[in-house]
């Protein structure tokens, strides 16, 4: 599976939606399904880059189109780091916030939807990213499956996270891993 393209130099830019790039190389099909809010404004971006930070904080920096063209490495951003889940309520709690005030109300709430909802998605998308880790290896199903639990059949072309130790796949529809 191709891994996403980091580039030492510039940052990364990318909006959190289900078919951006930056997202597909970095969560696994059903965690892109388990997101529960993407974004829908394009008056931001989400970026990654390198600079004045190790990665330790797993930062996610937001650029809004005011500051496309500005080299100001101070720009807002989170720690999407488990521990901080909760902190960011209001852009108020997000570093150097100040600088999301161009920002008109509809997509401050777009911003903080994401934030808030998906924090979740987010702190695995950061994790893969600044670890460089690879996604877990996903497993293409052809033949008919039938979930023991909820009764859901599977079949065609379906990718799914690999099955647990027991040979049995975690079913897309109850979420237990009683599909085989
Ligand atoms: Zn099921």
């Amino acid at each position: 599976m191709p891994k996403k393209t980091k580039t030492t130099a510039s940052a990364d830019l990318f909006r959190f939606v289900a078919n951006d790039p930056i997202v597909t190389a970095n969560l696994t099909a059903t965690e892109i399904a388990a997101v529960e809010t993407w974004q829908d404004s394009d008056d931001y971006s989400f970026e990654f880059h390198e600079g004045h930070t190790s990665g330790d904080g797993r930062p996610i920096y937001i650029r809004p189109a005011s500051l496309a063209e500005s080299r100001d490495g101070n720009i807002p951003k989170i720690n999407a780091v488990d521990a901080n889940k909760g902190t960011y309520k209001t852009v108020a709690n997000i570093i150097n916030g100040g600088k999301l005030s161009s920002l008109d109300n509809l997509a401050q709430a777009d911003l903080m939807g994401v934030i808030i909802n998906s924090y979740d998605s987010l702190t695995i998308l950061a994790r893969r990213y600044w670890k460089n880790e690879d996604l877990p290896q996903v497993a293409q199903v052809r033949a008919t499956m039938s979930c023991g639990s909820c009764g859901a059949k599977i079949s065609g072309d379906v990718y799914l996270d690999p099955p647990n130790p027991f040979g049995k796949y975690k079913c897309p529809k109850c979420k237990k891993f009683t599909l085989k």
